[in-house]
């Protein structure tokens, strides 16, 4: 079976974010990794023992040959081949939540307990959030303007597709929620 292509190391940590072992748990312990040369790259190989129920868990990605230095969080210009548009817009939308989140608890009353400066996870939040619409707009064709059918490519992605609106899969939609992170970035980041 062919590997798995992760364009990076963010996205192959997204990846297993994505796929929690069947108790739930995407936590691990006894964590070993290696890496391979194969023909068209490199091989990434997680292995470690799930928190939640002890099984042996293990992901192993085909990575491109050389450590491409990306300007984005998850890779170049070229949509993803492992998390689709439906992934990626549940991504966005966590991060979002966990944005307000932070956001609630720096200005709420854990400030007055001197809870430590949230600053850089909200920073993350936000840049998550902007590098995850960013990564469903490459799904779009140039003259396109909704992202189309064959970038809902899993289950999970299908399912969020399903329950979203269909307005959130279009560019005009997209380009506004990064507008919108961006200026988030800018007054709170
Ligand atoms: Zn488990």
């Amino acid at each position: 079976m062919a590997l798995p292509y992760a364009r990076s190391i963010a996205e192959e940590h997204l990846y297993m974010r994505l796929h929690p072992c069947v108790c739930g748990s995407v936590a691990g312990t006894g964590i070993r990794h290696g890496t391979g040369v194969i023909a068209q790259g490199l091989t990434s190989d997680h292995e470690f023992v799930c928190k939640g129920c002890g099984a042996e868990r293990r992901f192993v990605f085909r990575l491109p040959g050389l450590t491409p230095q990306y300007d984005d969080m998850y890779g170049g210009p070229d949509p993803s081949q492992i998390i689709d548009a439906g992934e990626w817009r549940m991504v966005a939308l966590d991060a979002m939540g966990r944005a307000q989140l932070l956001r609630r608890q720096s200005t709420g009353v854990r400030k007055i307990f001197g809870r430590g400066d949230q600053k850089p996870q909200l920073r993350r939040a936000f840049e998550e959030a902007l590098a995850s619409y960013q990564e469903m707009l490459k799904f779009i064709p140039p003259a396109a303007d909704t992202i189309p059918d064959s970038a809902f490519f899993t289950e999970n992605g299908r399912r969020i597709r399903a329950q979203e609106p269909y307005v959130a899969f279009e560019r005009s939609f997209i380009e506004a929620m990064i507008d919108g992170v961006r200026s988030d970035l800018a007054a709170d980041g």
